[in-house]
């Protein structure tokens, strides 16, 4: 069966506003940082036959969800929609946090093979739930919309933070969608 990564690079604009570039700090912004993240989860999607990678970061920011749905009706097997943010340290919790749908069966499962894959990286990363209505309806926001696909909210890291200072590279955020990718698809293929 075939396994579908559909990437959402964040804070790409929406149809009544102009793009923004999200959290800054250590001389990265968050839309830069993240579309680096992005293009490490696709180099890694090509390198198996059976796993495509869909990048959503043209700027239809308000129809993104719809067109999950939609592409996820015409493609179908197994599926995954990855939100991307990185916070920054004026916000909370302040640690690492993968949000997951709080009705989402599978959602603690694969935001958990996540977290514990990038841990050597960027260090821990809590699986958390998200709904309307408390701290984490923002992330609620960037997955509510998404049906079947397993919706997660990845914001792995502090982009200001004095620990990311030391390892912030380019490189460095590649590997980390590398990591993402691969331990999302070992994870879908288990699973
Ligand atoms: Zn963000």
């Amino acid at each position: 069966m075939t396994i579908t990564i559909y990437v959402d690079v964040q804070h790409s604009g929406k149809p009544d506003k102009p793009r923004d570039r999200g959290a800054t700090g250590n001389g990265w912004d968050e839309v830069g940082a993240t579309r680096l993240i992005a293009n490490g989860i696709e180099h890694a999607c090509v390198t198996y036959a059976d796993v495509h990678c869909i990048i959503l970061s043209d700027g239809r920011y308000s129809s993104r969800h719809k067109r999950v749905n939609d592409y996820h009706n015409r493609i179908g097997g197994k599926a995954v929609y990855l939100a991307l943010h990185l916070n920054a340290l004026d916000s909370k919790p302040h640690k690492g946090v993968i949000f997951f749908h709080y009705q989402s069966k599978k959602g603690p499962a694969l935001a958990q093979a996540v977290a514990d894959a990038i841990k050597p990286a960027v260090g821990p990363t809590i699986p958390t739930p998200c709904e309307s209505g408390d701290w984490t309806r923002n992330a609620y926001a960037t997955i509510r919309g998404v049906r079947e696909p397993i919706a997660l909210c990845l914001e792995p890291f502090y982009i200001d933070s004095p620990a990311a200072k030391e390892w912030l590279f380019a490189e460095a955020l590649e590997a980390l969608g590398v990591e993402i990718a691969a331990a999302v698809i070992e994870h879908m293929k288990a699973t």
